[in-house]
């Protein structure tokens, strides 16, 4: 079992272009809620008055899952959270040296003593605390362990590593996960992303290192290439590794669709999980081999993730795909009429680039029934 923390309404909406309204991450909070993510990071309450409306409002839904906002270690973002009504807050401090002295311009012993200070000033305003290291992928392991050892001295409960650039792949993220782990007895983390497209695979790895929970976005959405899709990372788990998640896949499509929409980042086709393209067979080989057994192009149910196969007709089609296509529709074709047509297909999905709906597929016909006026005599 491994716990998904979301993060569509705070990592997903930091997205360059992205804001989502109040409605909109009501509405998403409420479907990642009724699908059974058990965490969700709704927000950054020192953004201002809205936000923390926005927080509020959704706190006061009274979903089942737990609730955290994001903060820096400083007293006003601490101030913000507490006002929000929350149960956790992800309390962020970089651990990196490039950070620490470019971005913060102190030392290791200052952000120690930022921990030290703030994780108990948190748990005094009557939230759980998780400390997130920022960076923590470029950051000296000594230090990495130091500032978790730290955290967890202070009260922190959970401790986020963060692969702030998506610079690590699955076996170094394993590593340092595994060391984190046997190191601290406290939660820990994964936030990963996704700019060499290894974010679900790193995901996976730090699980399987003993990572307790993941931060996830849905359709991938986050800072620069996004975070780990929360669709891959709950399919991946379940499939390769065994590992339940407690969410209910089959709404995967509606909660992606929401995203979408309230984001203005439409899903691309192939899109693993939720593209619209990633059930779709249109190559004779492969369309024979779903009808005679669905496992020979299947490794699982499009029913589990709440879809279904969908077959086309294009330019790799055979001409048995489109005697049984139209056949479908109700007019039986012999082999000769199936191969005019399947030549008439070809140049259409070669000029237009996407498969020819029911309408094309009749116009097809009568304009190959016009061409052989004998033949429908016989
Ligand atoms: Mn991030």
């Amino acid at each position: 079992m491994v716990t998904v923390n979301d993060t569509t309404l705070r990592d997903g909406e930091q997205t360059a272009g992205v804001a989502f309204s109040a409605e909109e991450k009501i509405a998403i909070a409420r479907a990642l809620s009724a699908a059974g993510v058990v965490e969700l990071e709704i927000g950054i309450p020192i953004m201002g008055e809205e936000e923390r409306e926005a927080i509020r409002a959704i706190a006061g839904l009274g979903l089942s899952s737990r609730l955290m906002v994001w903060g820096r270690m400083q007293d006003e973002d601490l101030r913000a959270a507490a006002e929000c009504n929350v149960n956790m807050v992800n309390l962020s401090i970089p651990v990196s040296d490039l950070q620490i002295r470019h971005k913060l311009k102190r030392d290791r012993e200052w952000v120690l003593q930022a921990i030290r200070r703030f994780v108990p000033a948190a748990l005094d305003l009557g939230m759980e605390v998780s400390v997130g290291a920022e960076d923590a992928s470029r950051a000296d392991i000594d230090f990495l362990l130091k500032a978790a050892e730290t955290a967890e001295y202070a009260g922190a409960r959970r401790f986020r590593f963060a692969d702030t650039l998506g610079v690590l792949d699955p076996f170094a993220t394993y590593e340092v996960l595994r060391t984190l782990r046997v190191t601290v007895d406290m939660e820990v983390e994964m936030h990963a992303h996704n700019d060499l497209g290894l974010a679900t695979a790193n995901t996976l790895a730090a699980v399987r290192a003993g990572a307790t929970h993941i931060n996830t976005t849905v359709n991938g959405l986050g800072e620069r290439a996004g975070n780990a899709p929360l669709e891959e990372a709950v399919m991946a788990l379940r499939h390769l590794h065994g590992i339940e998640s407690g969410i209910d896949s089959r709404r995967f499509p509606e909660i992606s669709r929401l995203v979408a929409l309230a984001s203005g980042r439409p899903v691309p086709a192939n899109k693993s999980i939720v593209g619209e393209g990633v059930f779709t067979h249109e190559s004779g080989i492969h369309v024979d081999g779903l009808i005679k057994n669905r496992d020979n192009y299947q490794n699982f149910d499009p029913e589990e993730v709440g879809r279904d196969h969908r077959l086309v007709l294009g330019k790799h089609s055979g001409s048995s795909a489109v005697i049984r296509t139209y056949a479908e529709m109700g007019i039986l074709l012999d082999e000769l009429q199936a191969g005019t047509i399947l030549a008439r297909i070809r140049q259409y999905a070669g000029s237009v680039k996407h498969a020819p709906d029911v309408n094309d597929l009749k116009r097809f016909y009568l304009e190959t029934a016009v061409r052989h006026p004998l033949r429908l005599e016989v």
